[in-house]
């Protein structure tokens, strides 16, 4: 009954405000999973991401469950955001209107919590990391991860099944709900099968590669949009990666099998 009533707060308030006239930007349907908090996967963060990356617990003591969303951007804004080697208007104005959003959702998670006799956290849905080595002590993606949701792509993001293209929120709590099952499974085209790499093709600040990620490249990049797009708020953004390449809005190796099974 909780999963239930947590999968529609999200969605709604996704609907909520695509409708919204005074909101920009609009969403496709979320993704939602639950994490068991005690889910070993969670202590190897500290090797995968930094050794200070907390655990539900660090966040929530006596966490018992981690909910992830995604919240798809519609189609509109990643093919604003395909030409050109800065950020479009459209993408750093839904990375903000997401990032608020994802605030509002968390609080109406956390106060249904609260009714039910639960606690729930109420964490930002980014602005929350190191800013010499660039990662954070809570990463939404790897949560989401833990969570079920997606696997990671050659250009260091979350692909679902709807895509890449969105933001990632999370909430830990003490109530217990049946965690979603994980999937294995590859799900970008150049990790599966070696081909594809469009991402590094497409990253103006050649940060992607068969070398480490050149993280620093990356978030320099980022704080050139930010200046770009300031009278928006903080969008420190840009996503040329992940705008109009296979993994955009789909599993792109689940849609590749889908088509060879057809043509047969
Ligand atoms: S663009 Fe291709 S190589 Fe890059 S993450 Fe997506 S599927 Fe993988
Ligand atoms: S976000 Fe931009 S700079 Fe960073 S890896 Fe993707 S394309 Fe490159």
């Amino acid at each position: 009954m909780l999963r239930k009533r947590i999968v529609e707060i999200i969605e709604s308030a996704v609907e909520k405000a695509s409708a919204q006239g005074d909101i920009v930007s609009s969403w496709k349907k979320p993704l939602t999973g639950f994490a068991d908090a005690a889910d070993p996967l969670f202590t190897e963060l500290k090797t995968a991401v930094r050794p200070s990356h907390g655990l539900p617990g660090d966040l929530l003591p006596g966490a018992r469950t981690v909910i992830a969303y995604f919240l798809p951007f519609d189609p509109a804004i990643p093919r604003s955001n395909h030409r050109g080697n800065f950020s479009s208007e459209a993408w750093a104005v839904a990375y903000i209107e997401t990032n608020r959003l994802i605030a509002g959702i968390n609080d109406q998670i956390a106060g249904l919590l609260e009714q039910k006799g639960f606690r729930g956290t109420r964490l930002p849905a980014t602005h929350n990391f190191d800013e010499e080595q660039l990662m954070s002590d809570w990463s939404h993606k790897h949560v989401a991860y833990i969570a079920g949701i997606g696997s990671f792509g050659h250009h260091h993001m979350l692909i679902t099944d709807k895509g890449c293209c969105g933001r990632l929120g999370s909430v830990v709590t003490d109530a217990v709900i049946s965690p979603t099952p994980k999937s294995n499974r590859e799900r970008c085209l150049f990790k599966f099968d070696g081909s594809c790499r469009q991402c590094e093709k497409r990253c103006p600040a050649q940060a992607l590669g068969v070398d480490p990620f050149r993280r620093h490249a990356c978030y320099d990049r980022l704080l050139e949009n930010a200046r770009l797009h300031e009278r928006y708020g903080l969008a420190d953004v840009c996503g040329k990666c992940a705008a109009i390449v296979p993994c955009s809005f789909t599993d792109p190796v689940r849609s590749a099998s889908r088509k060879k099974t057809e043509n047969r």
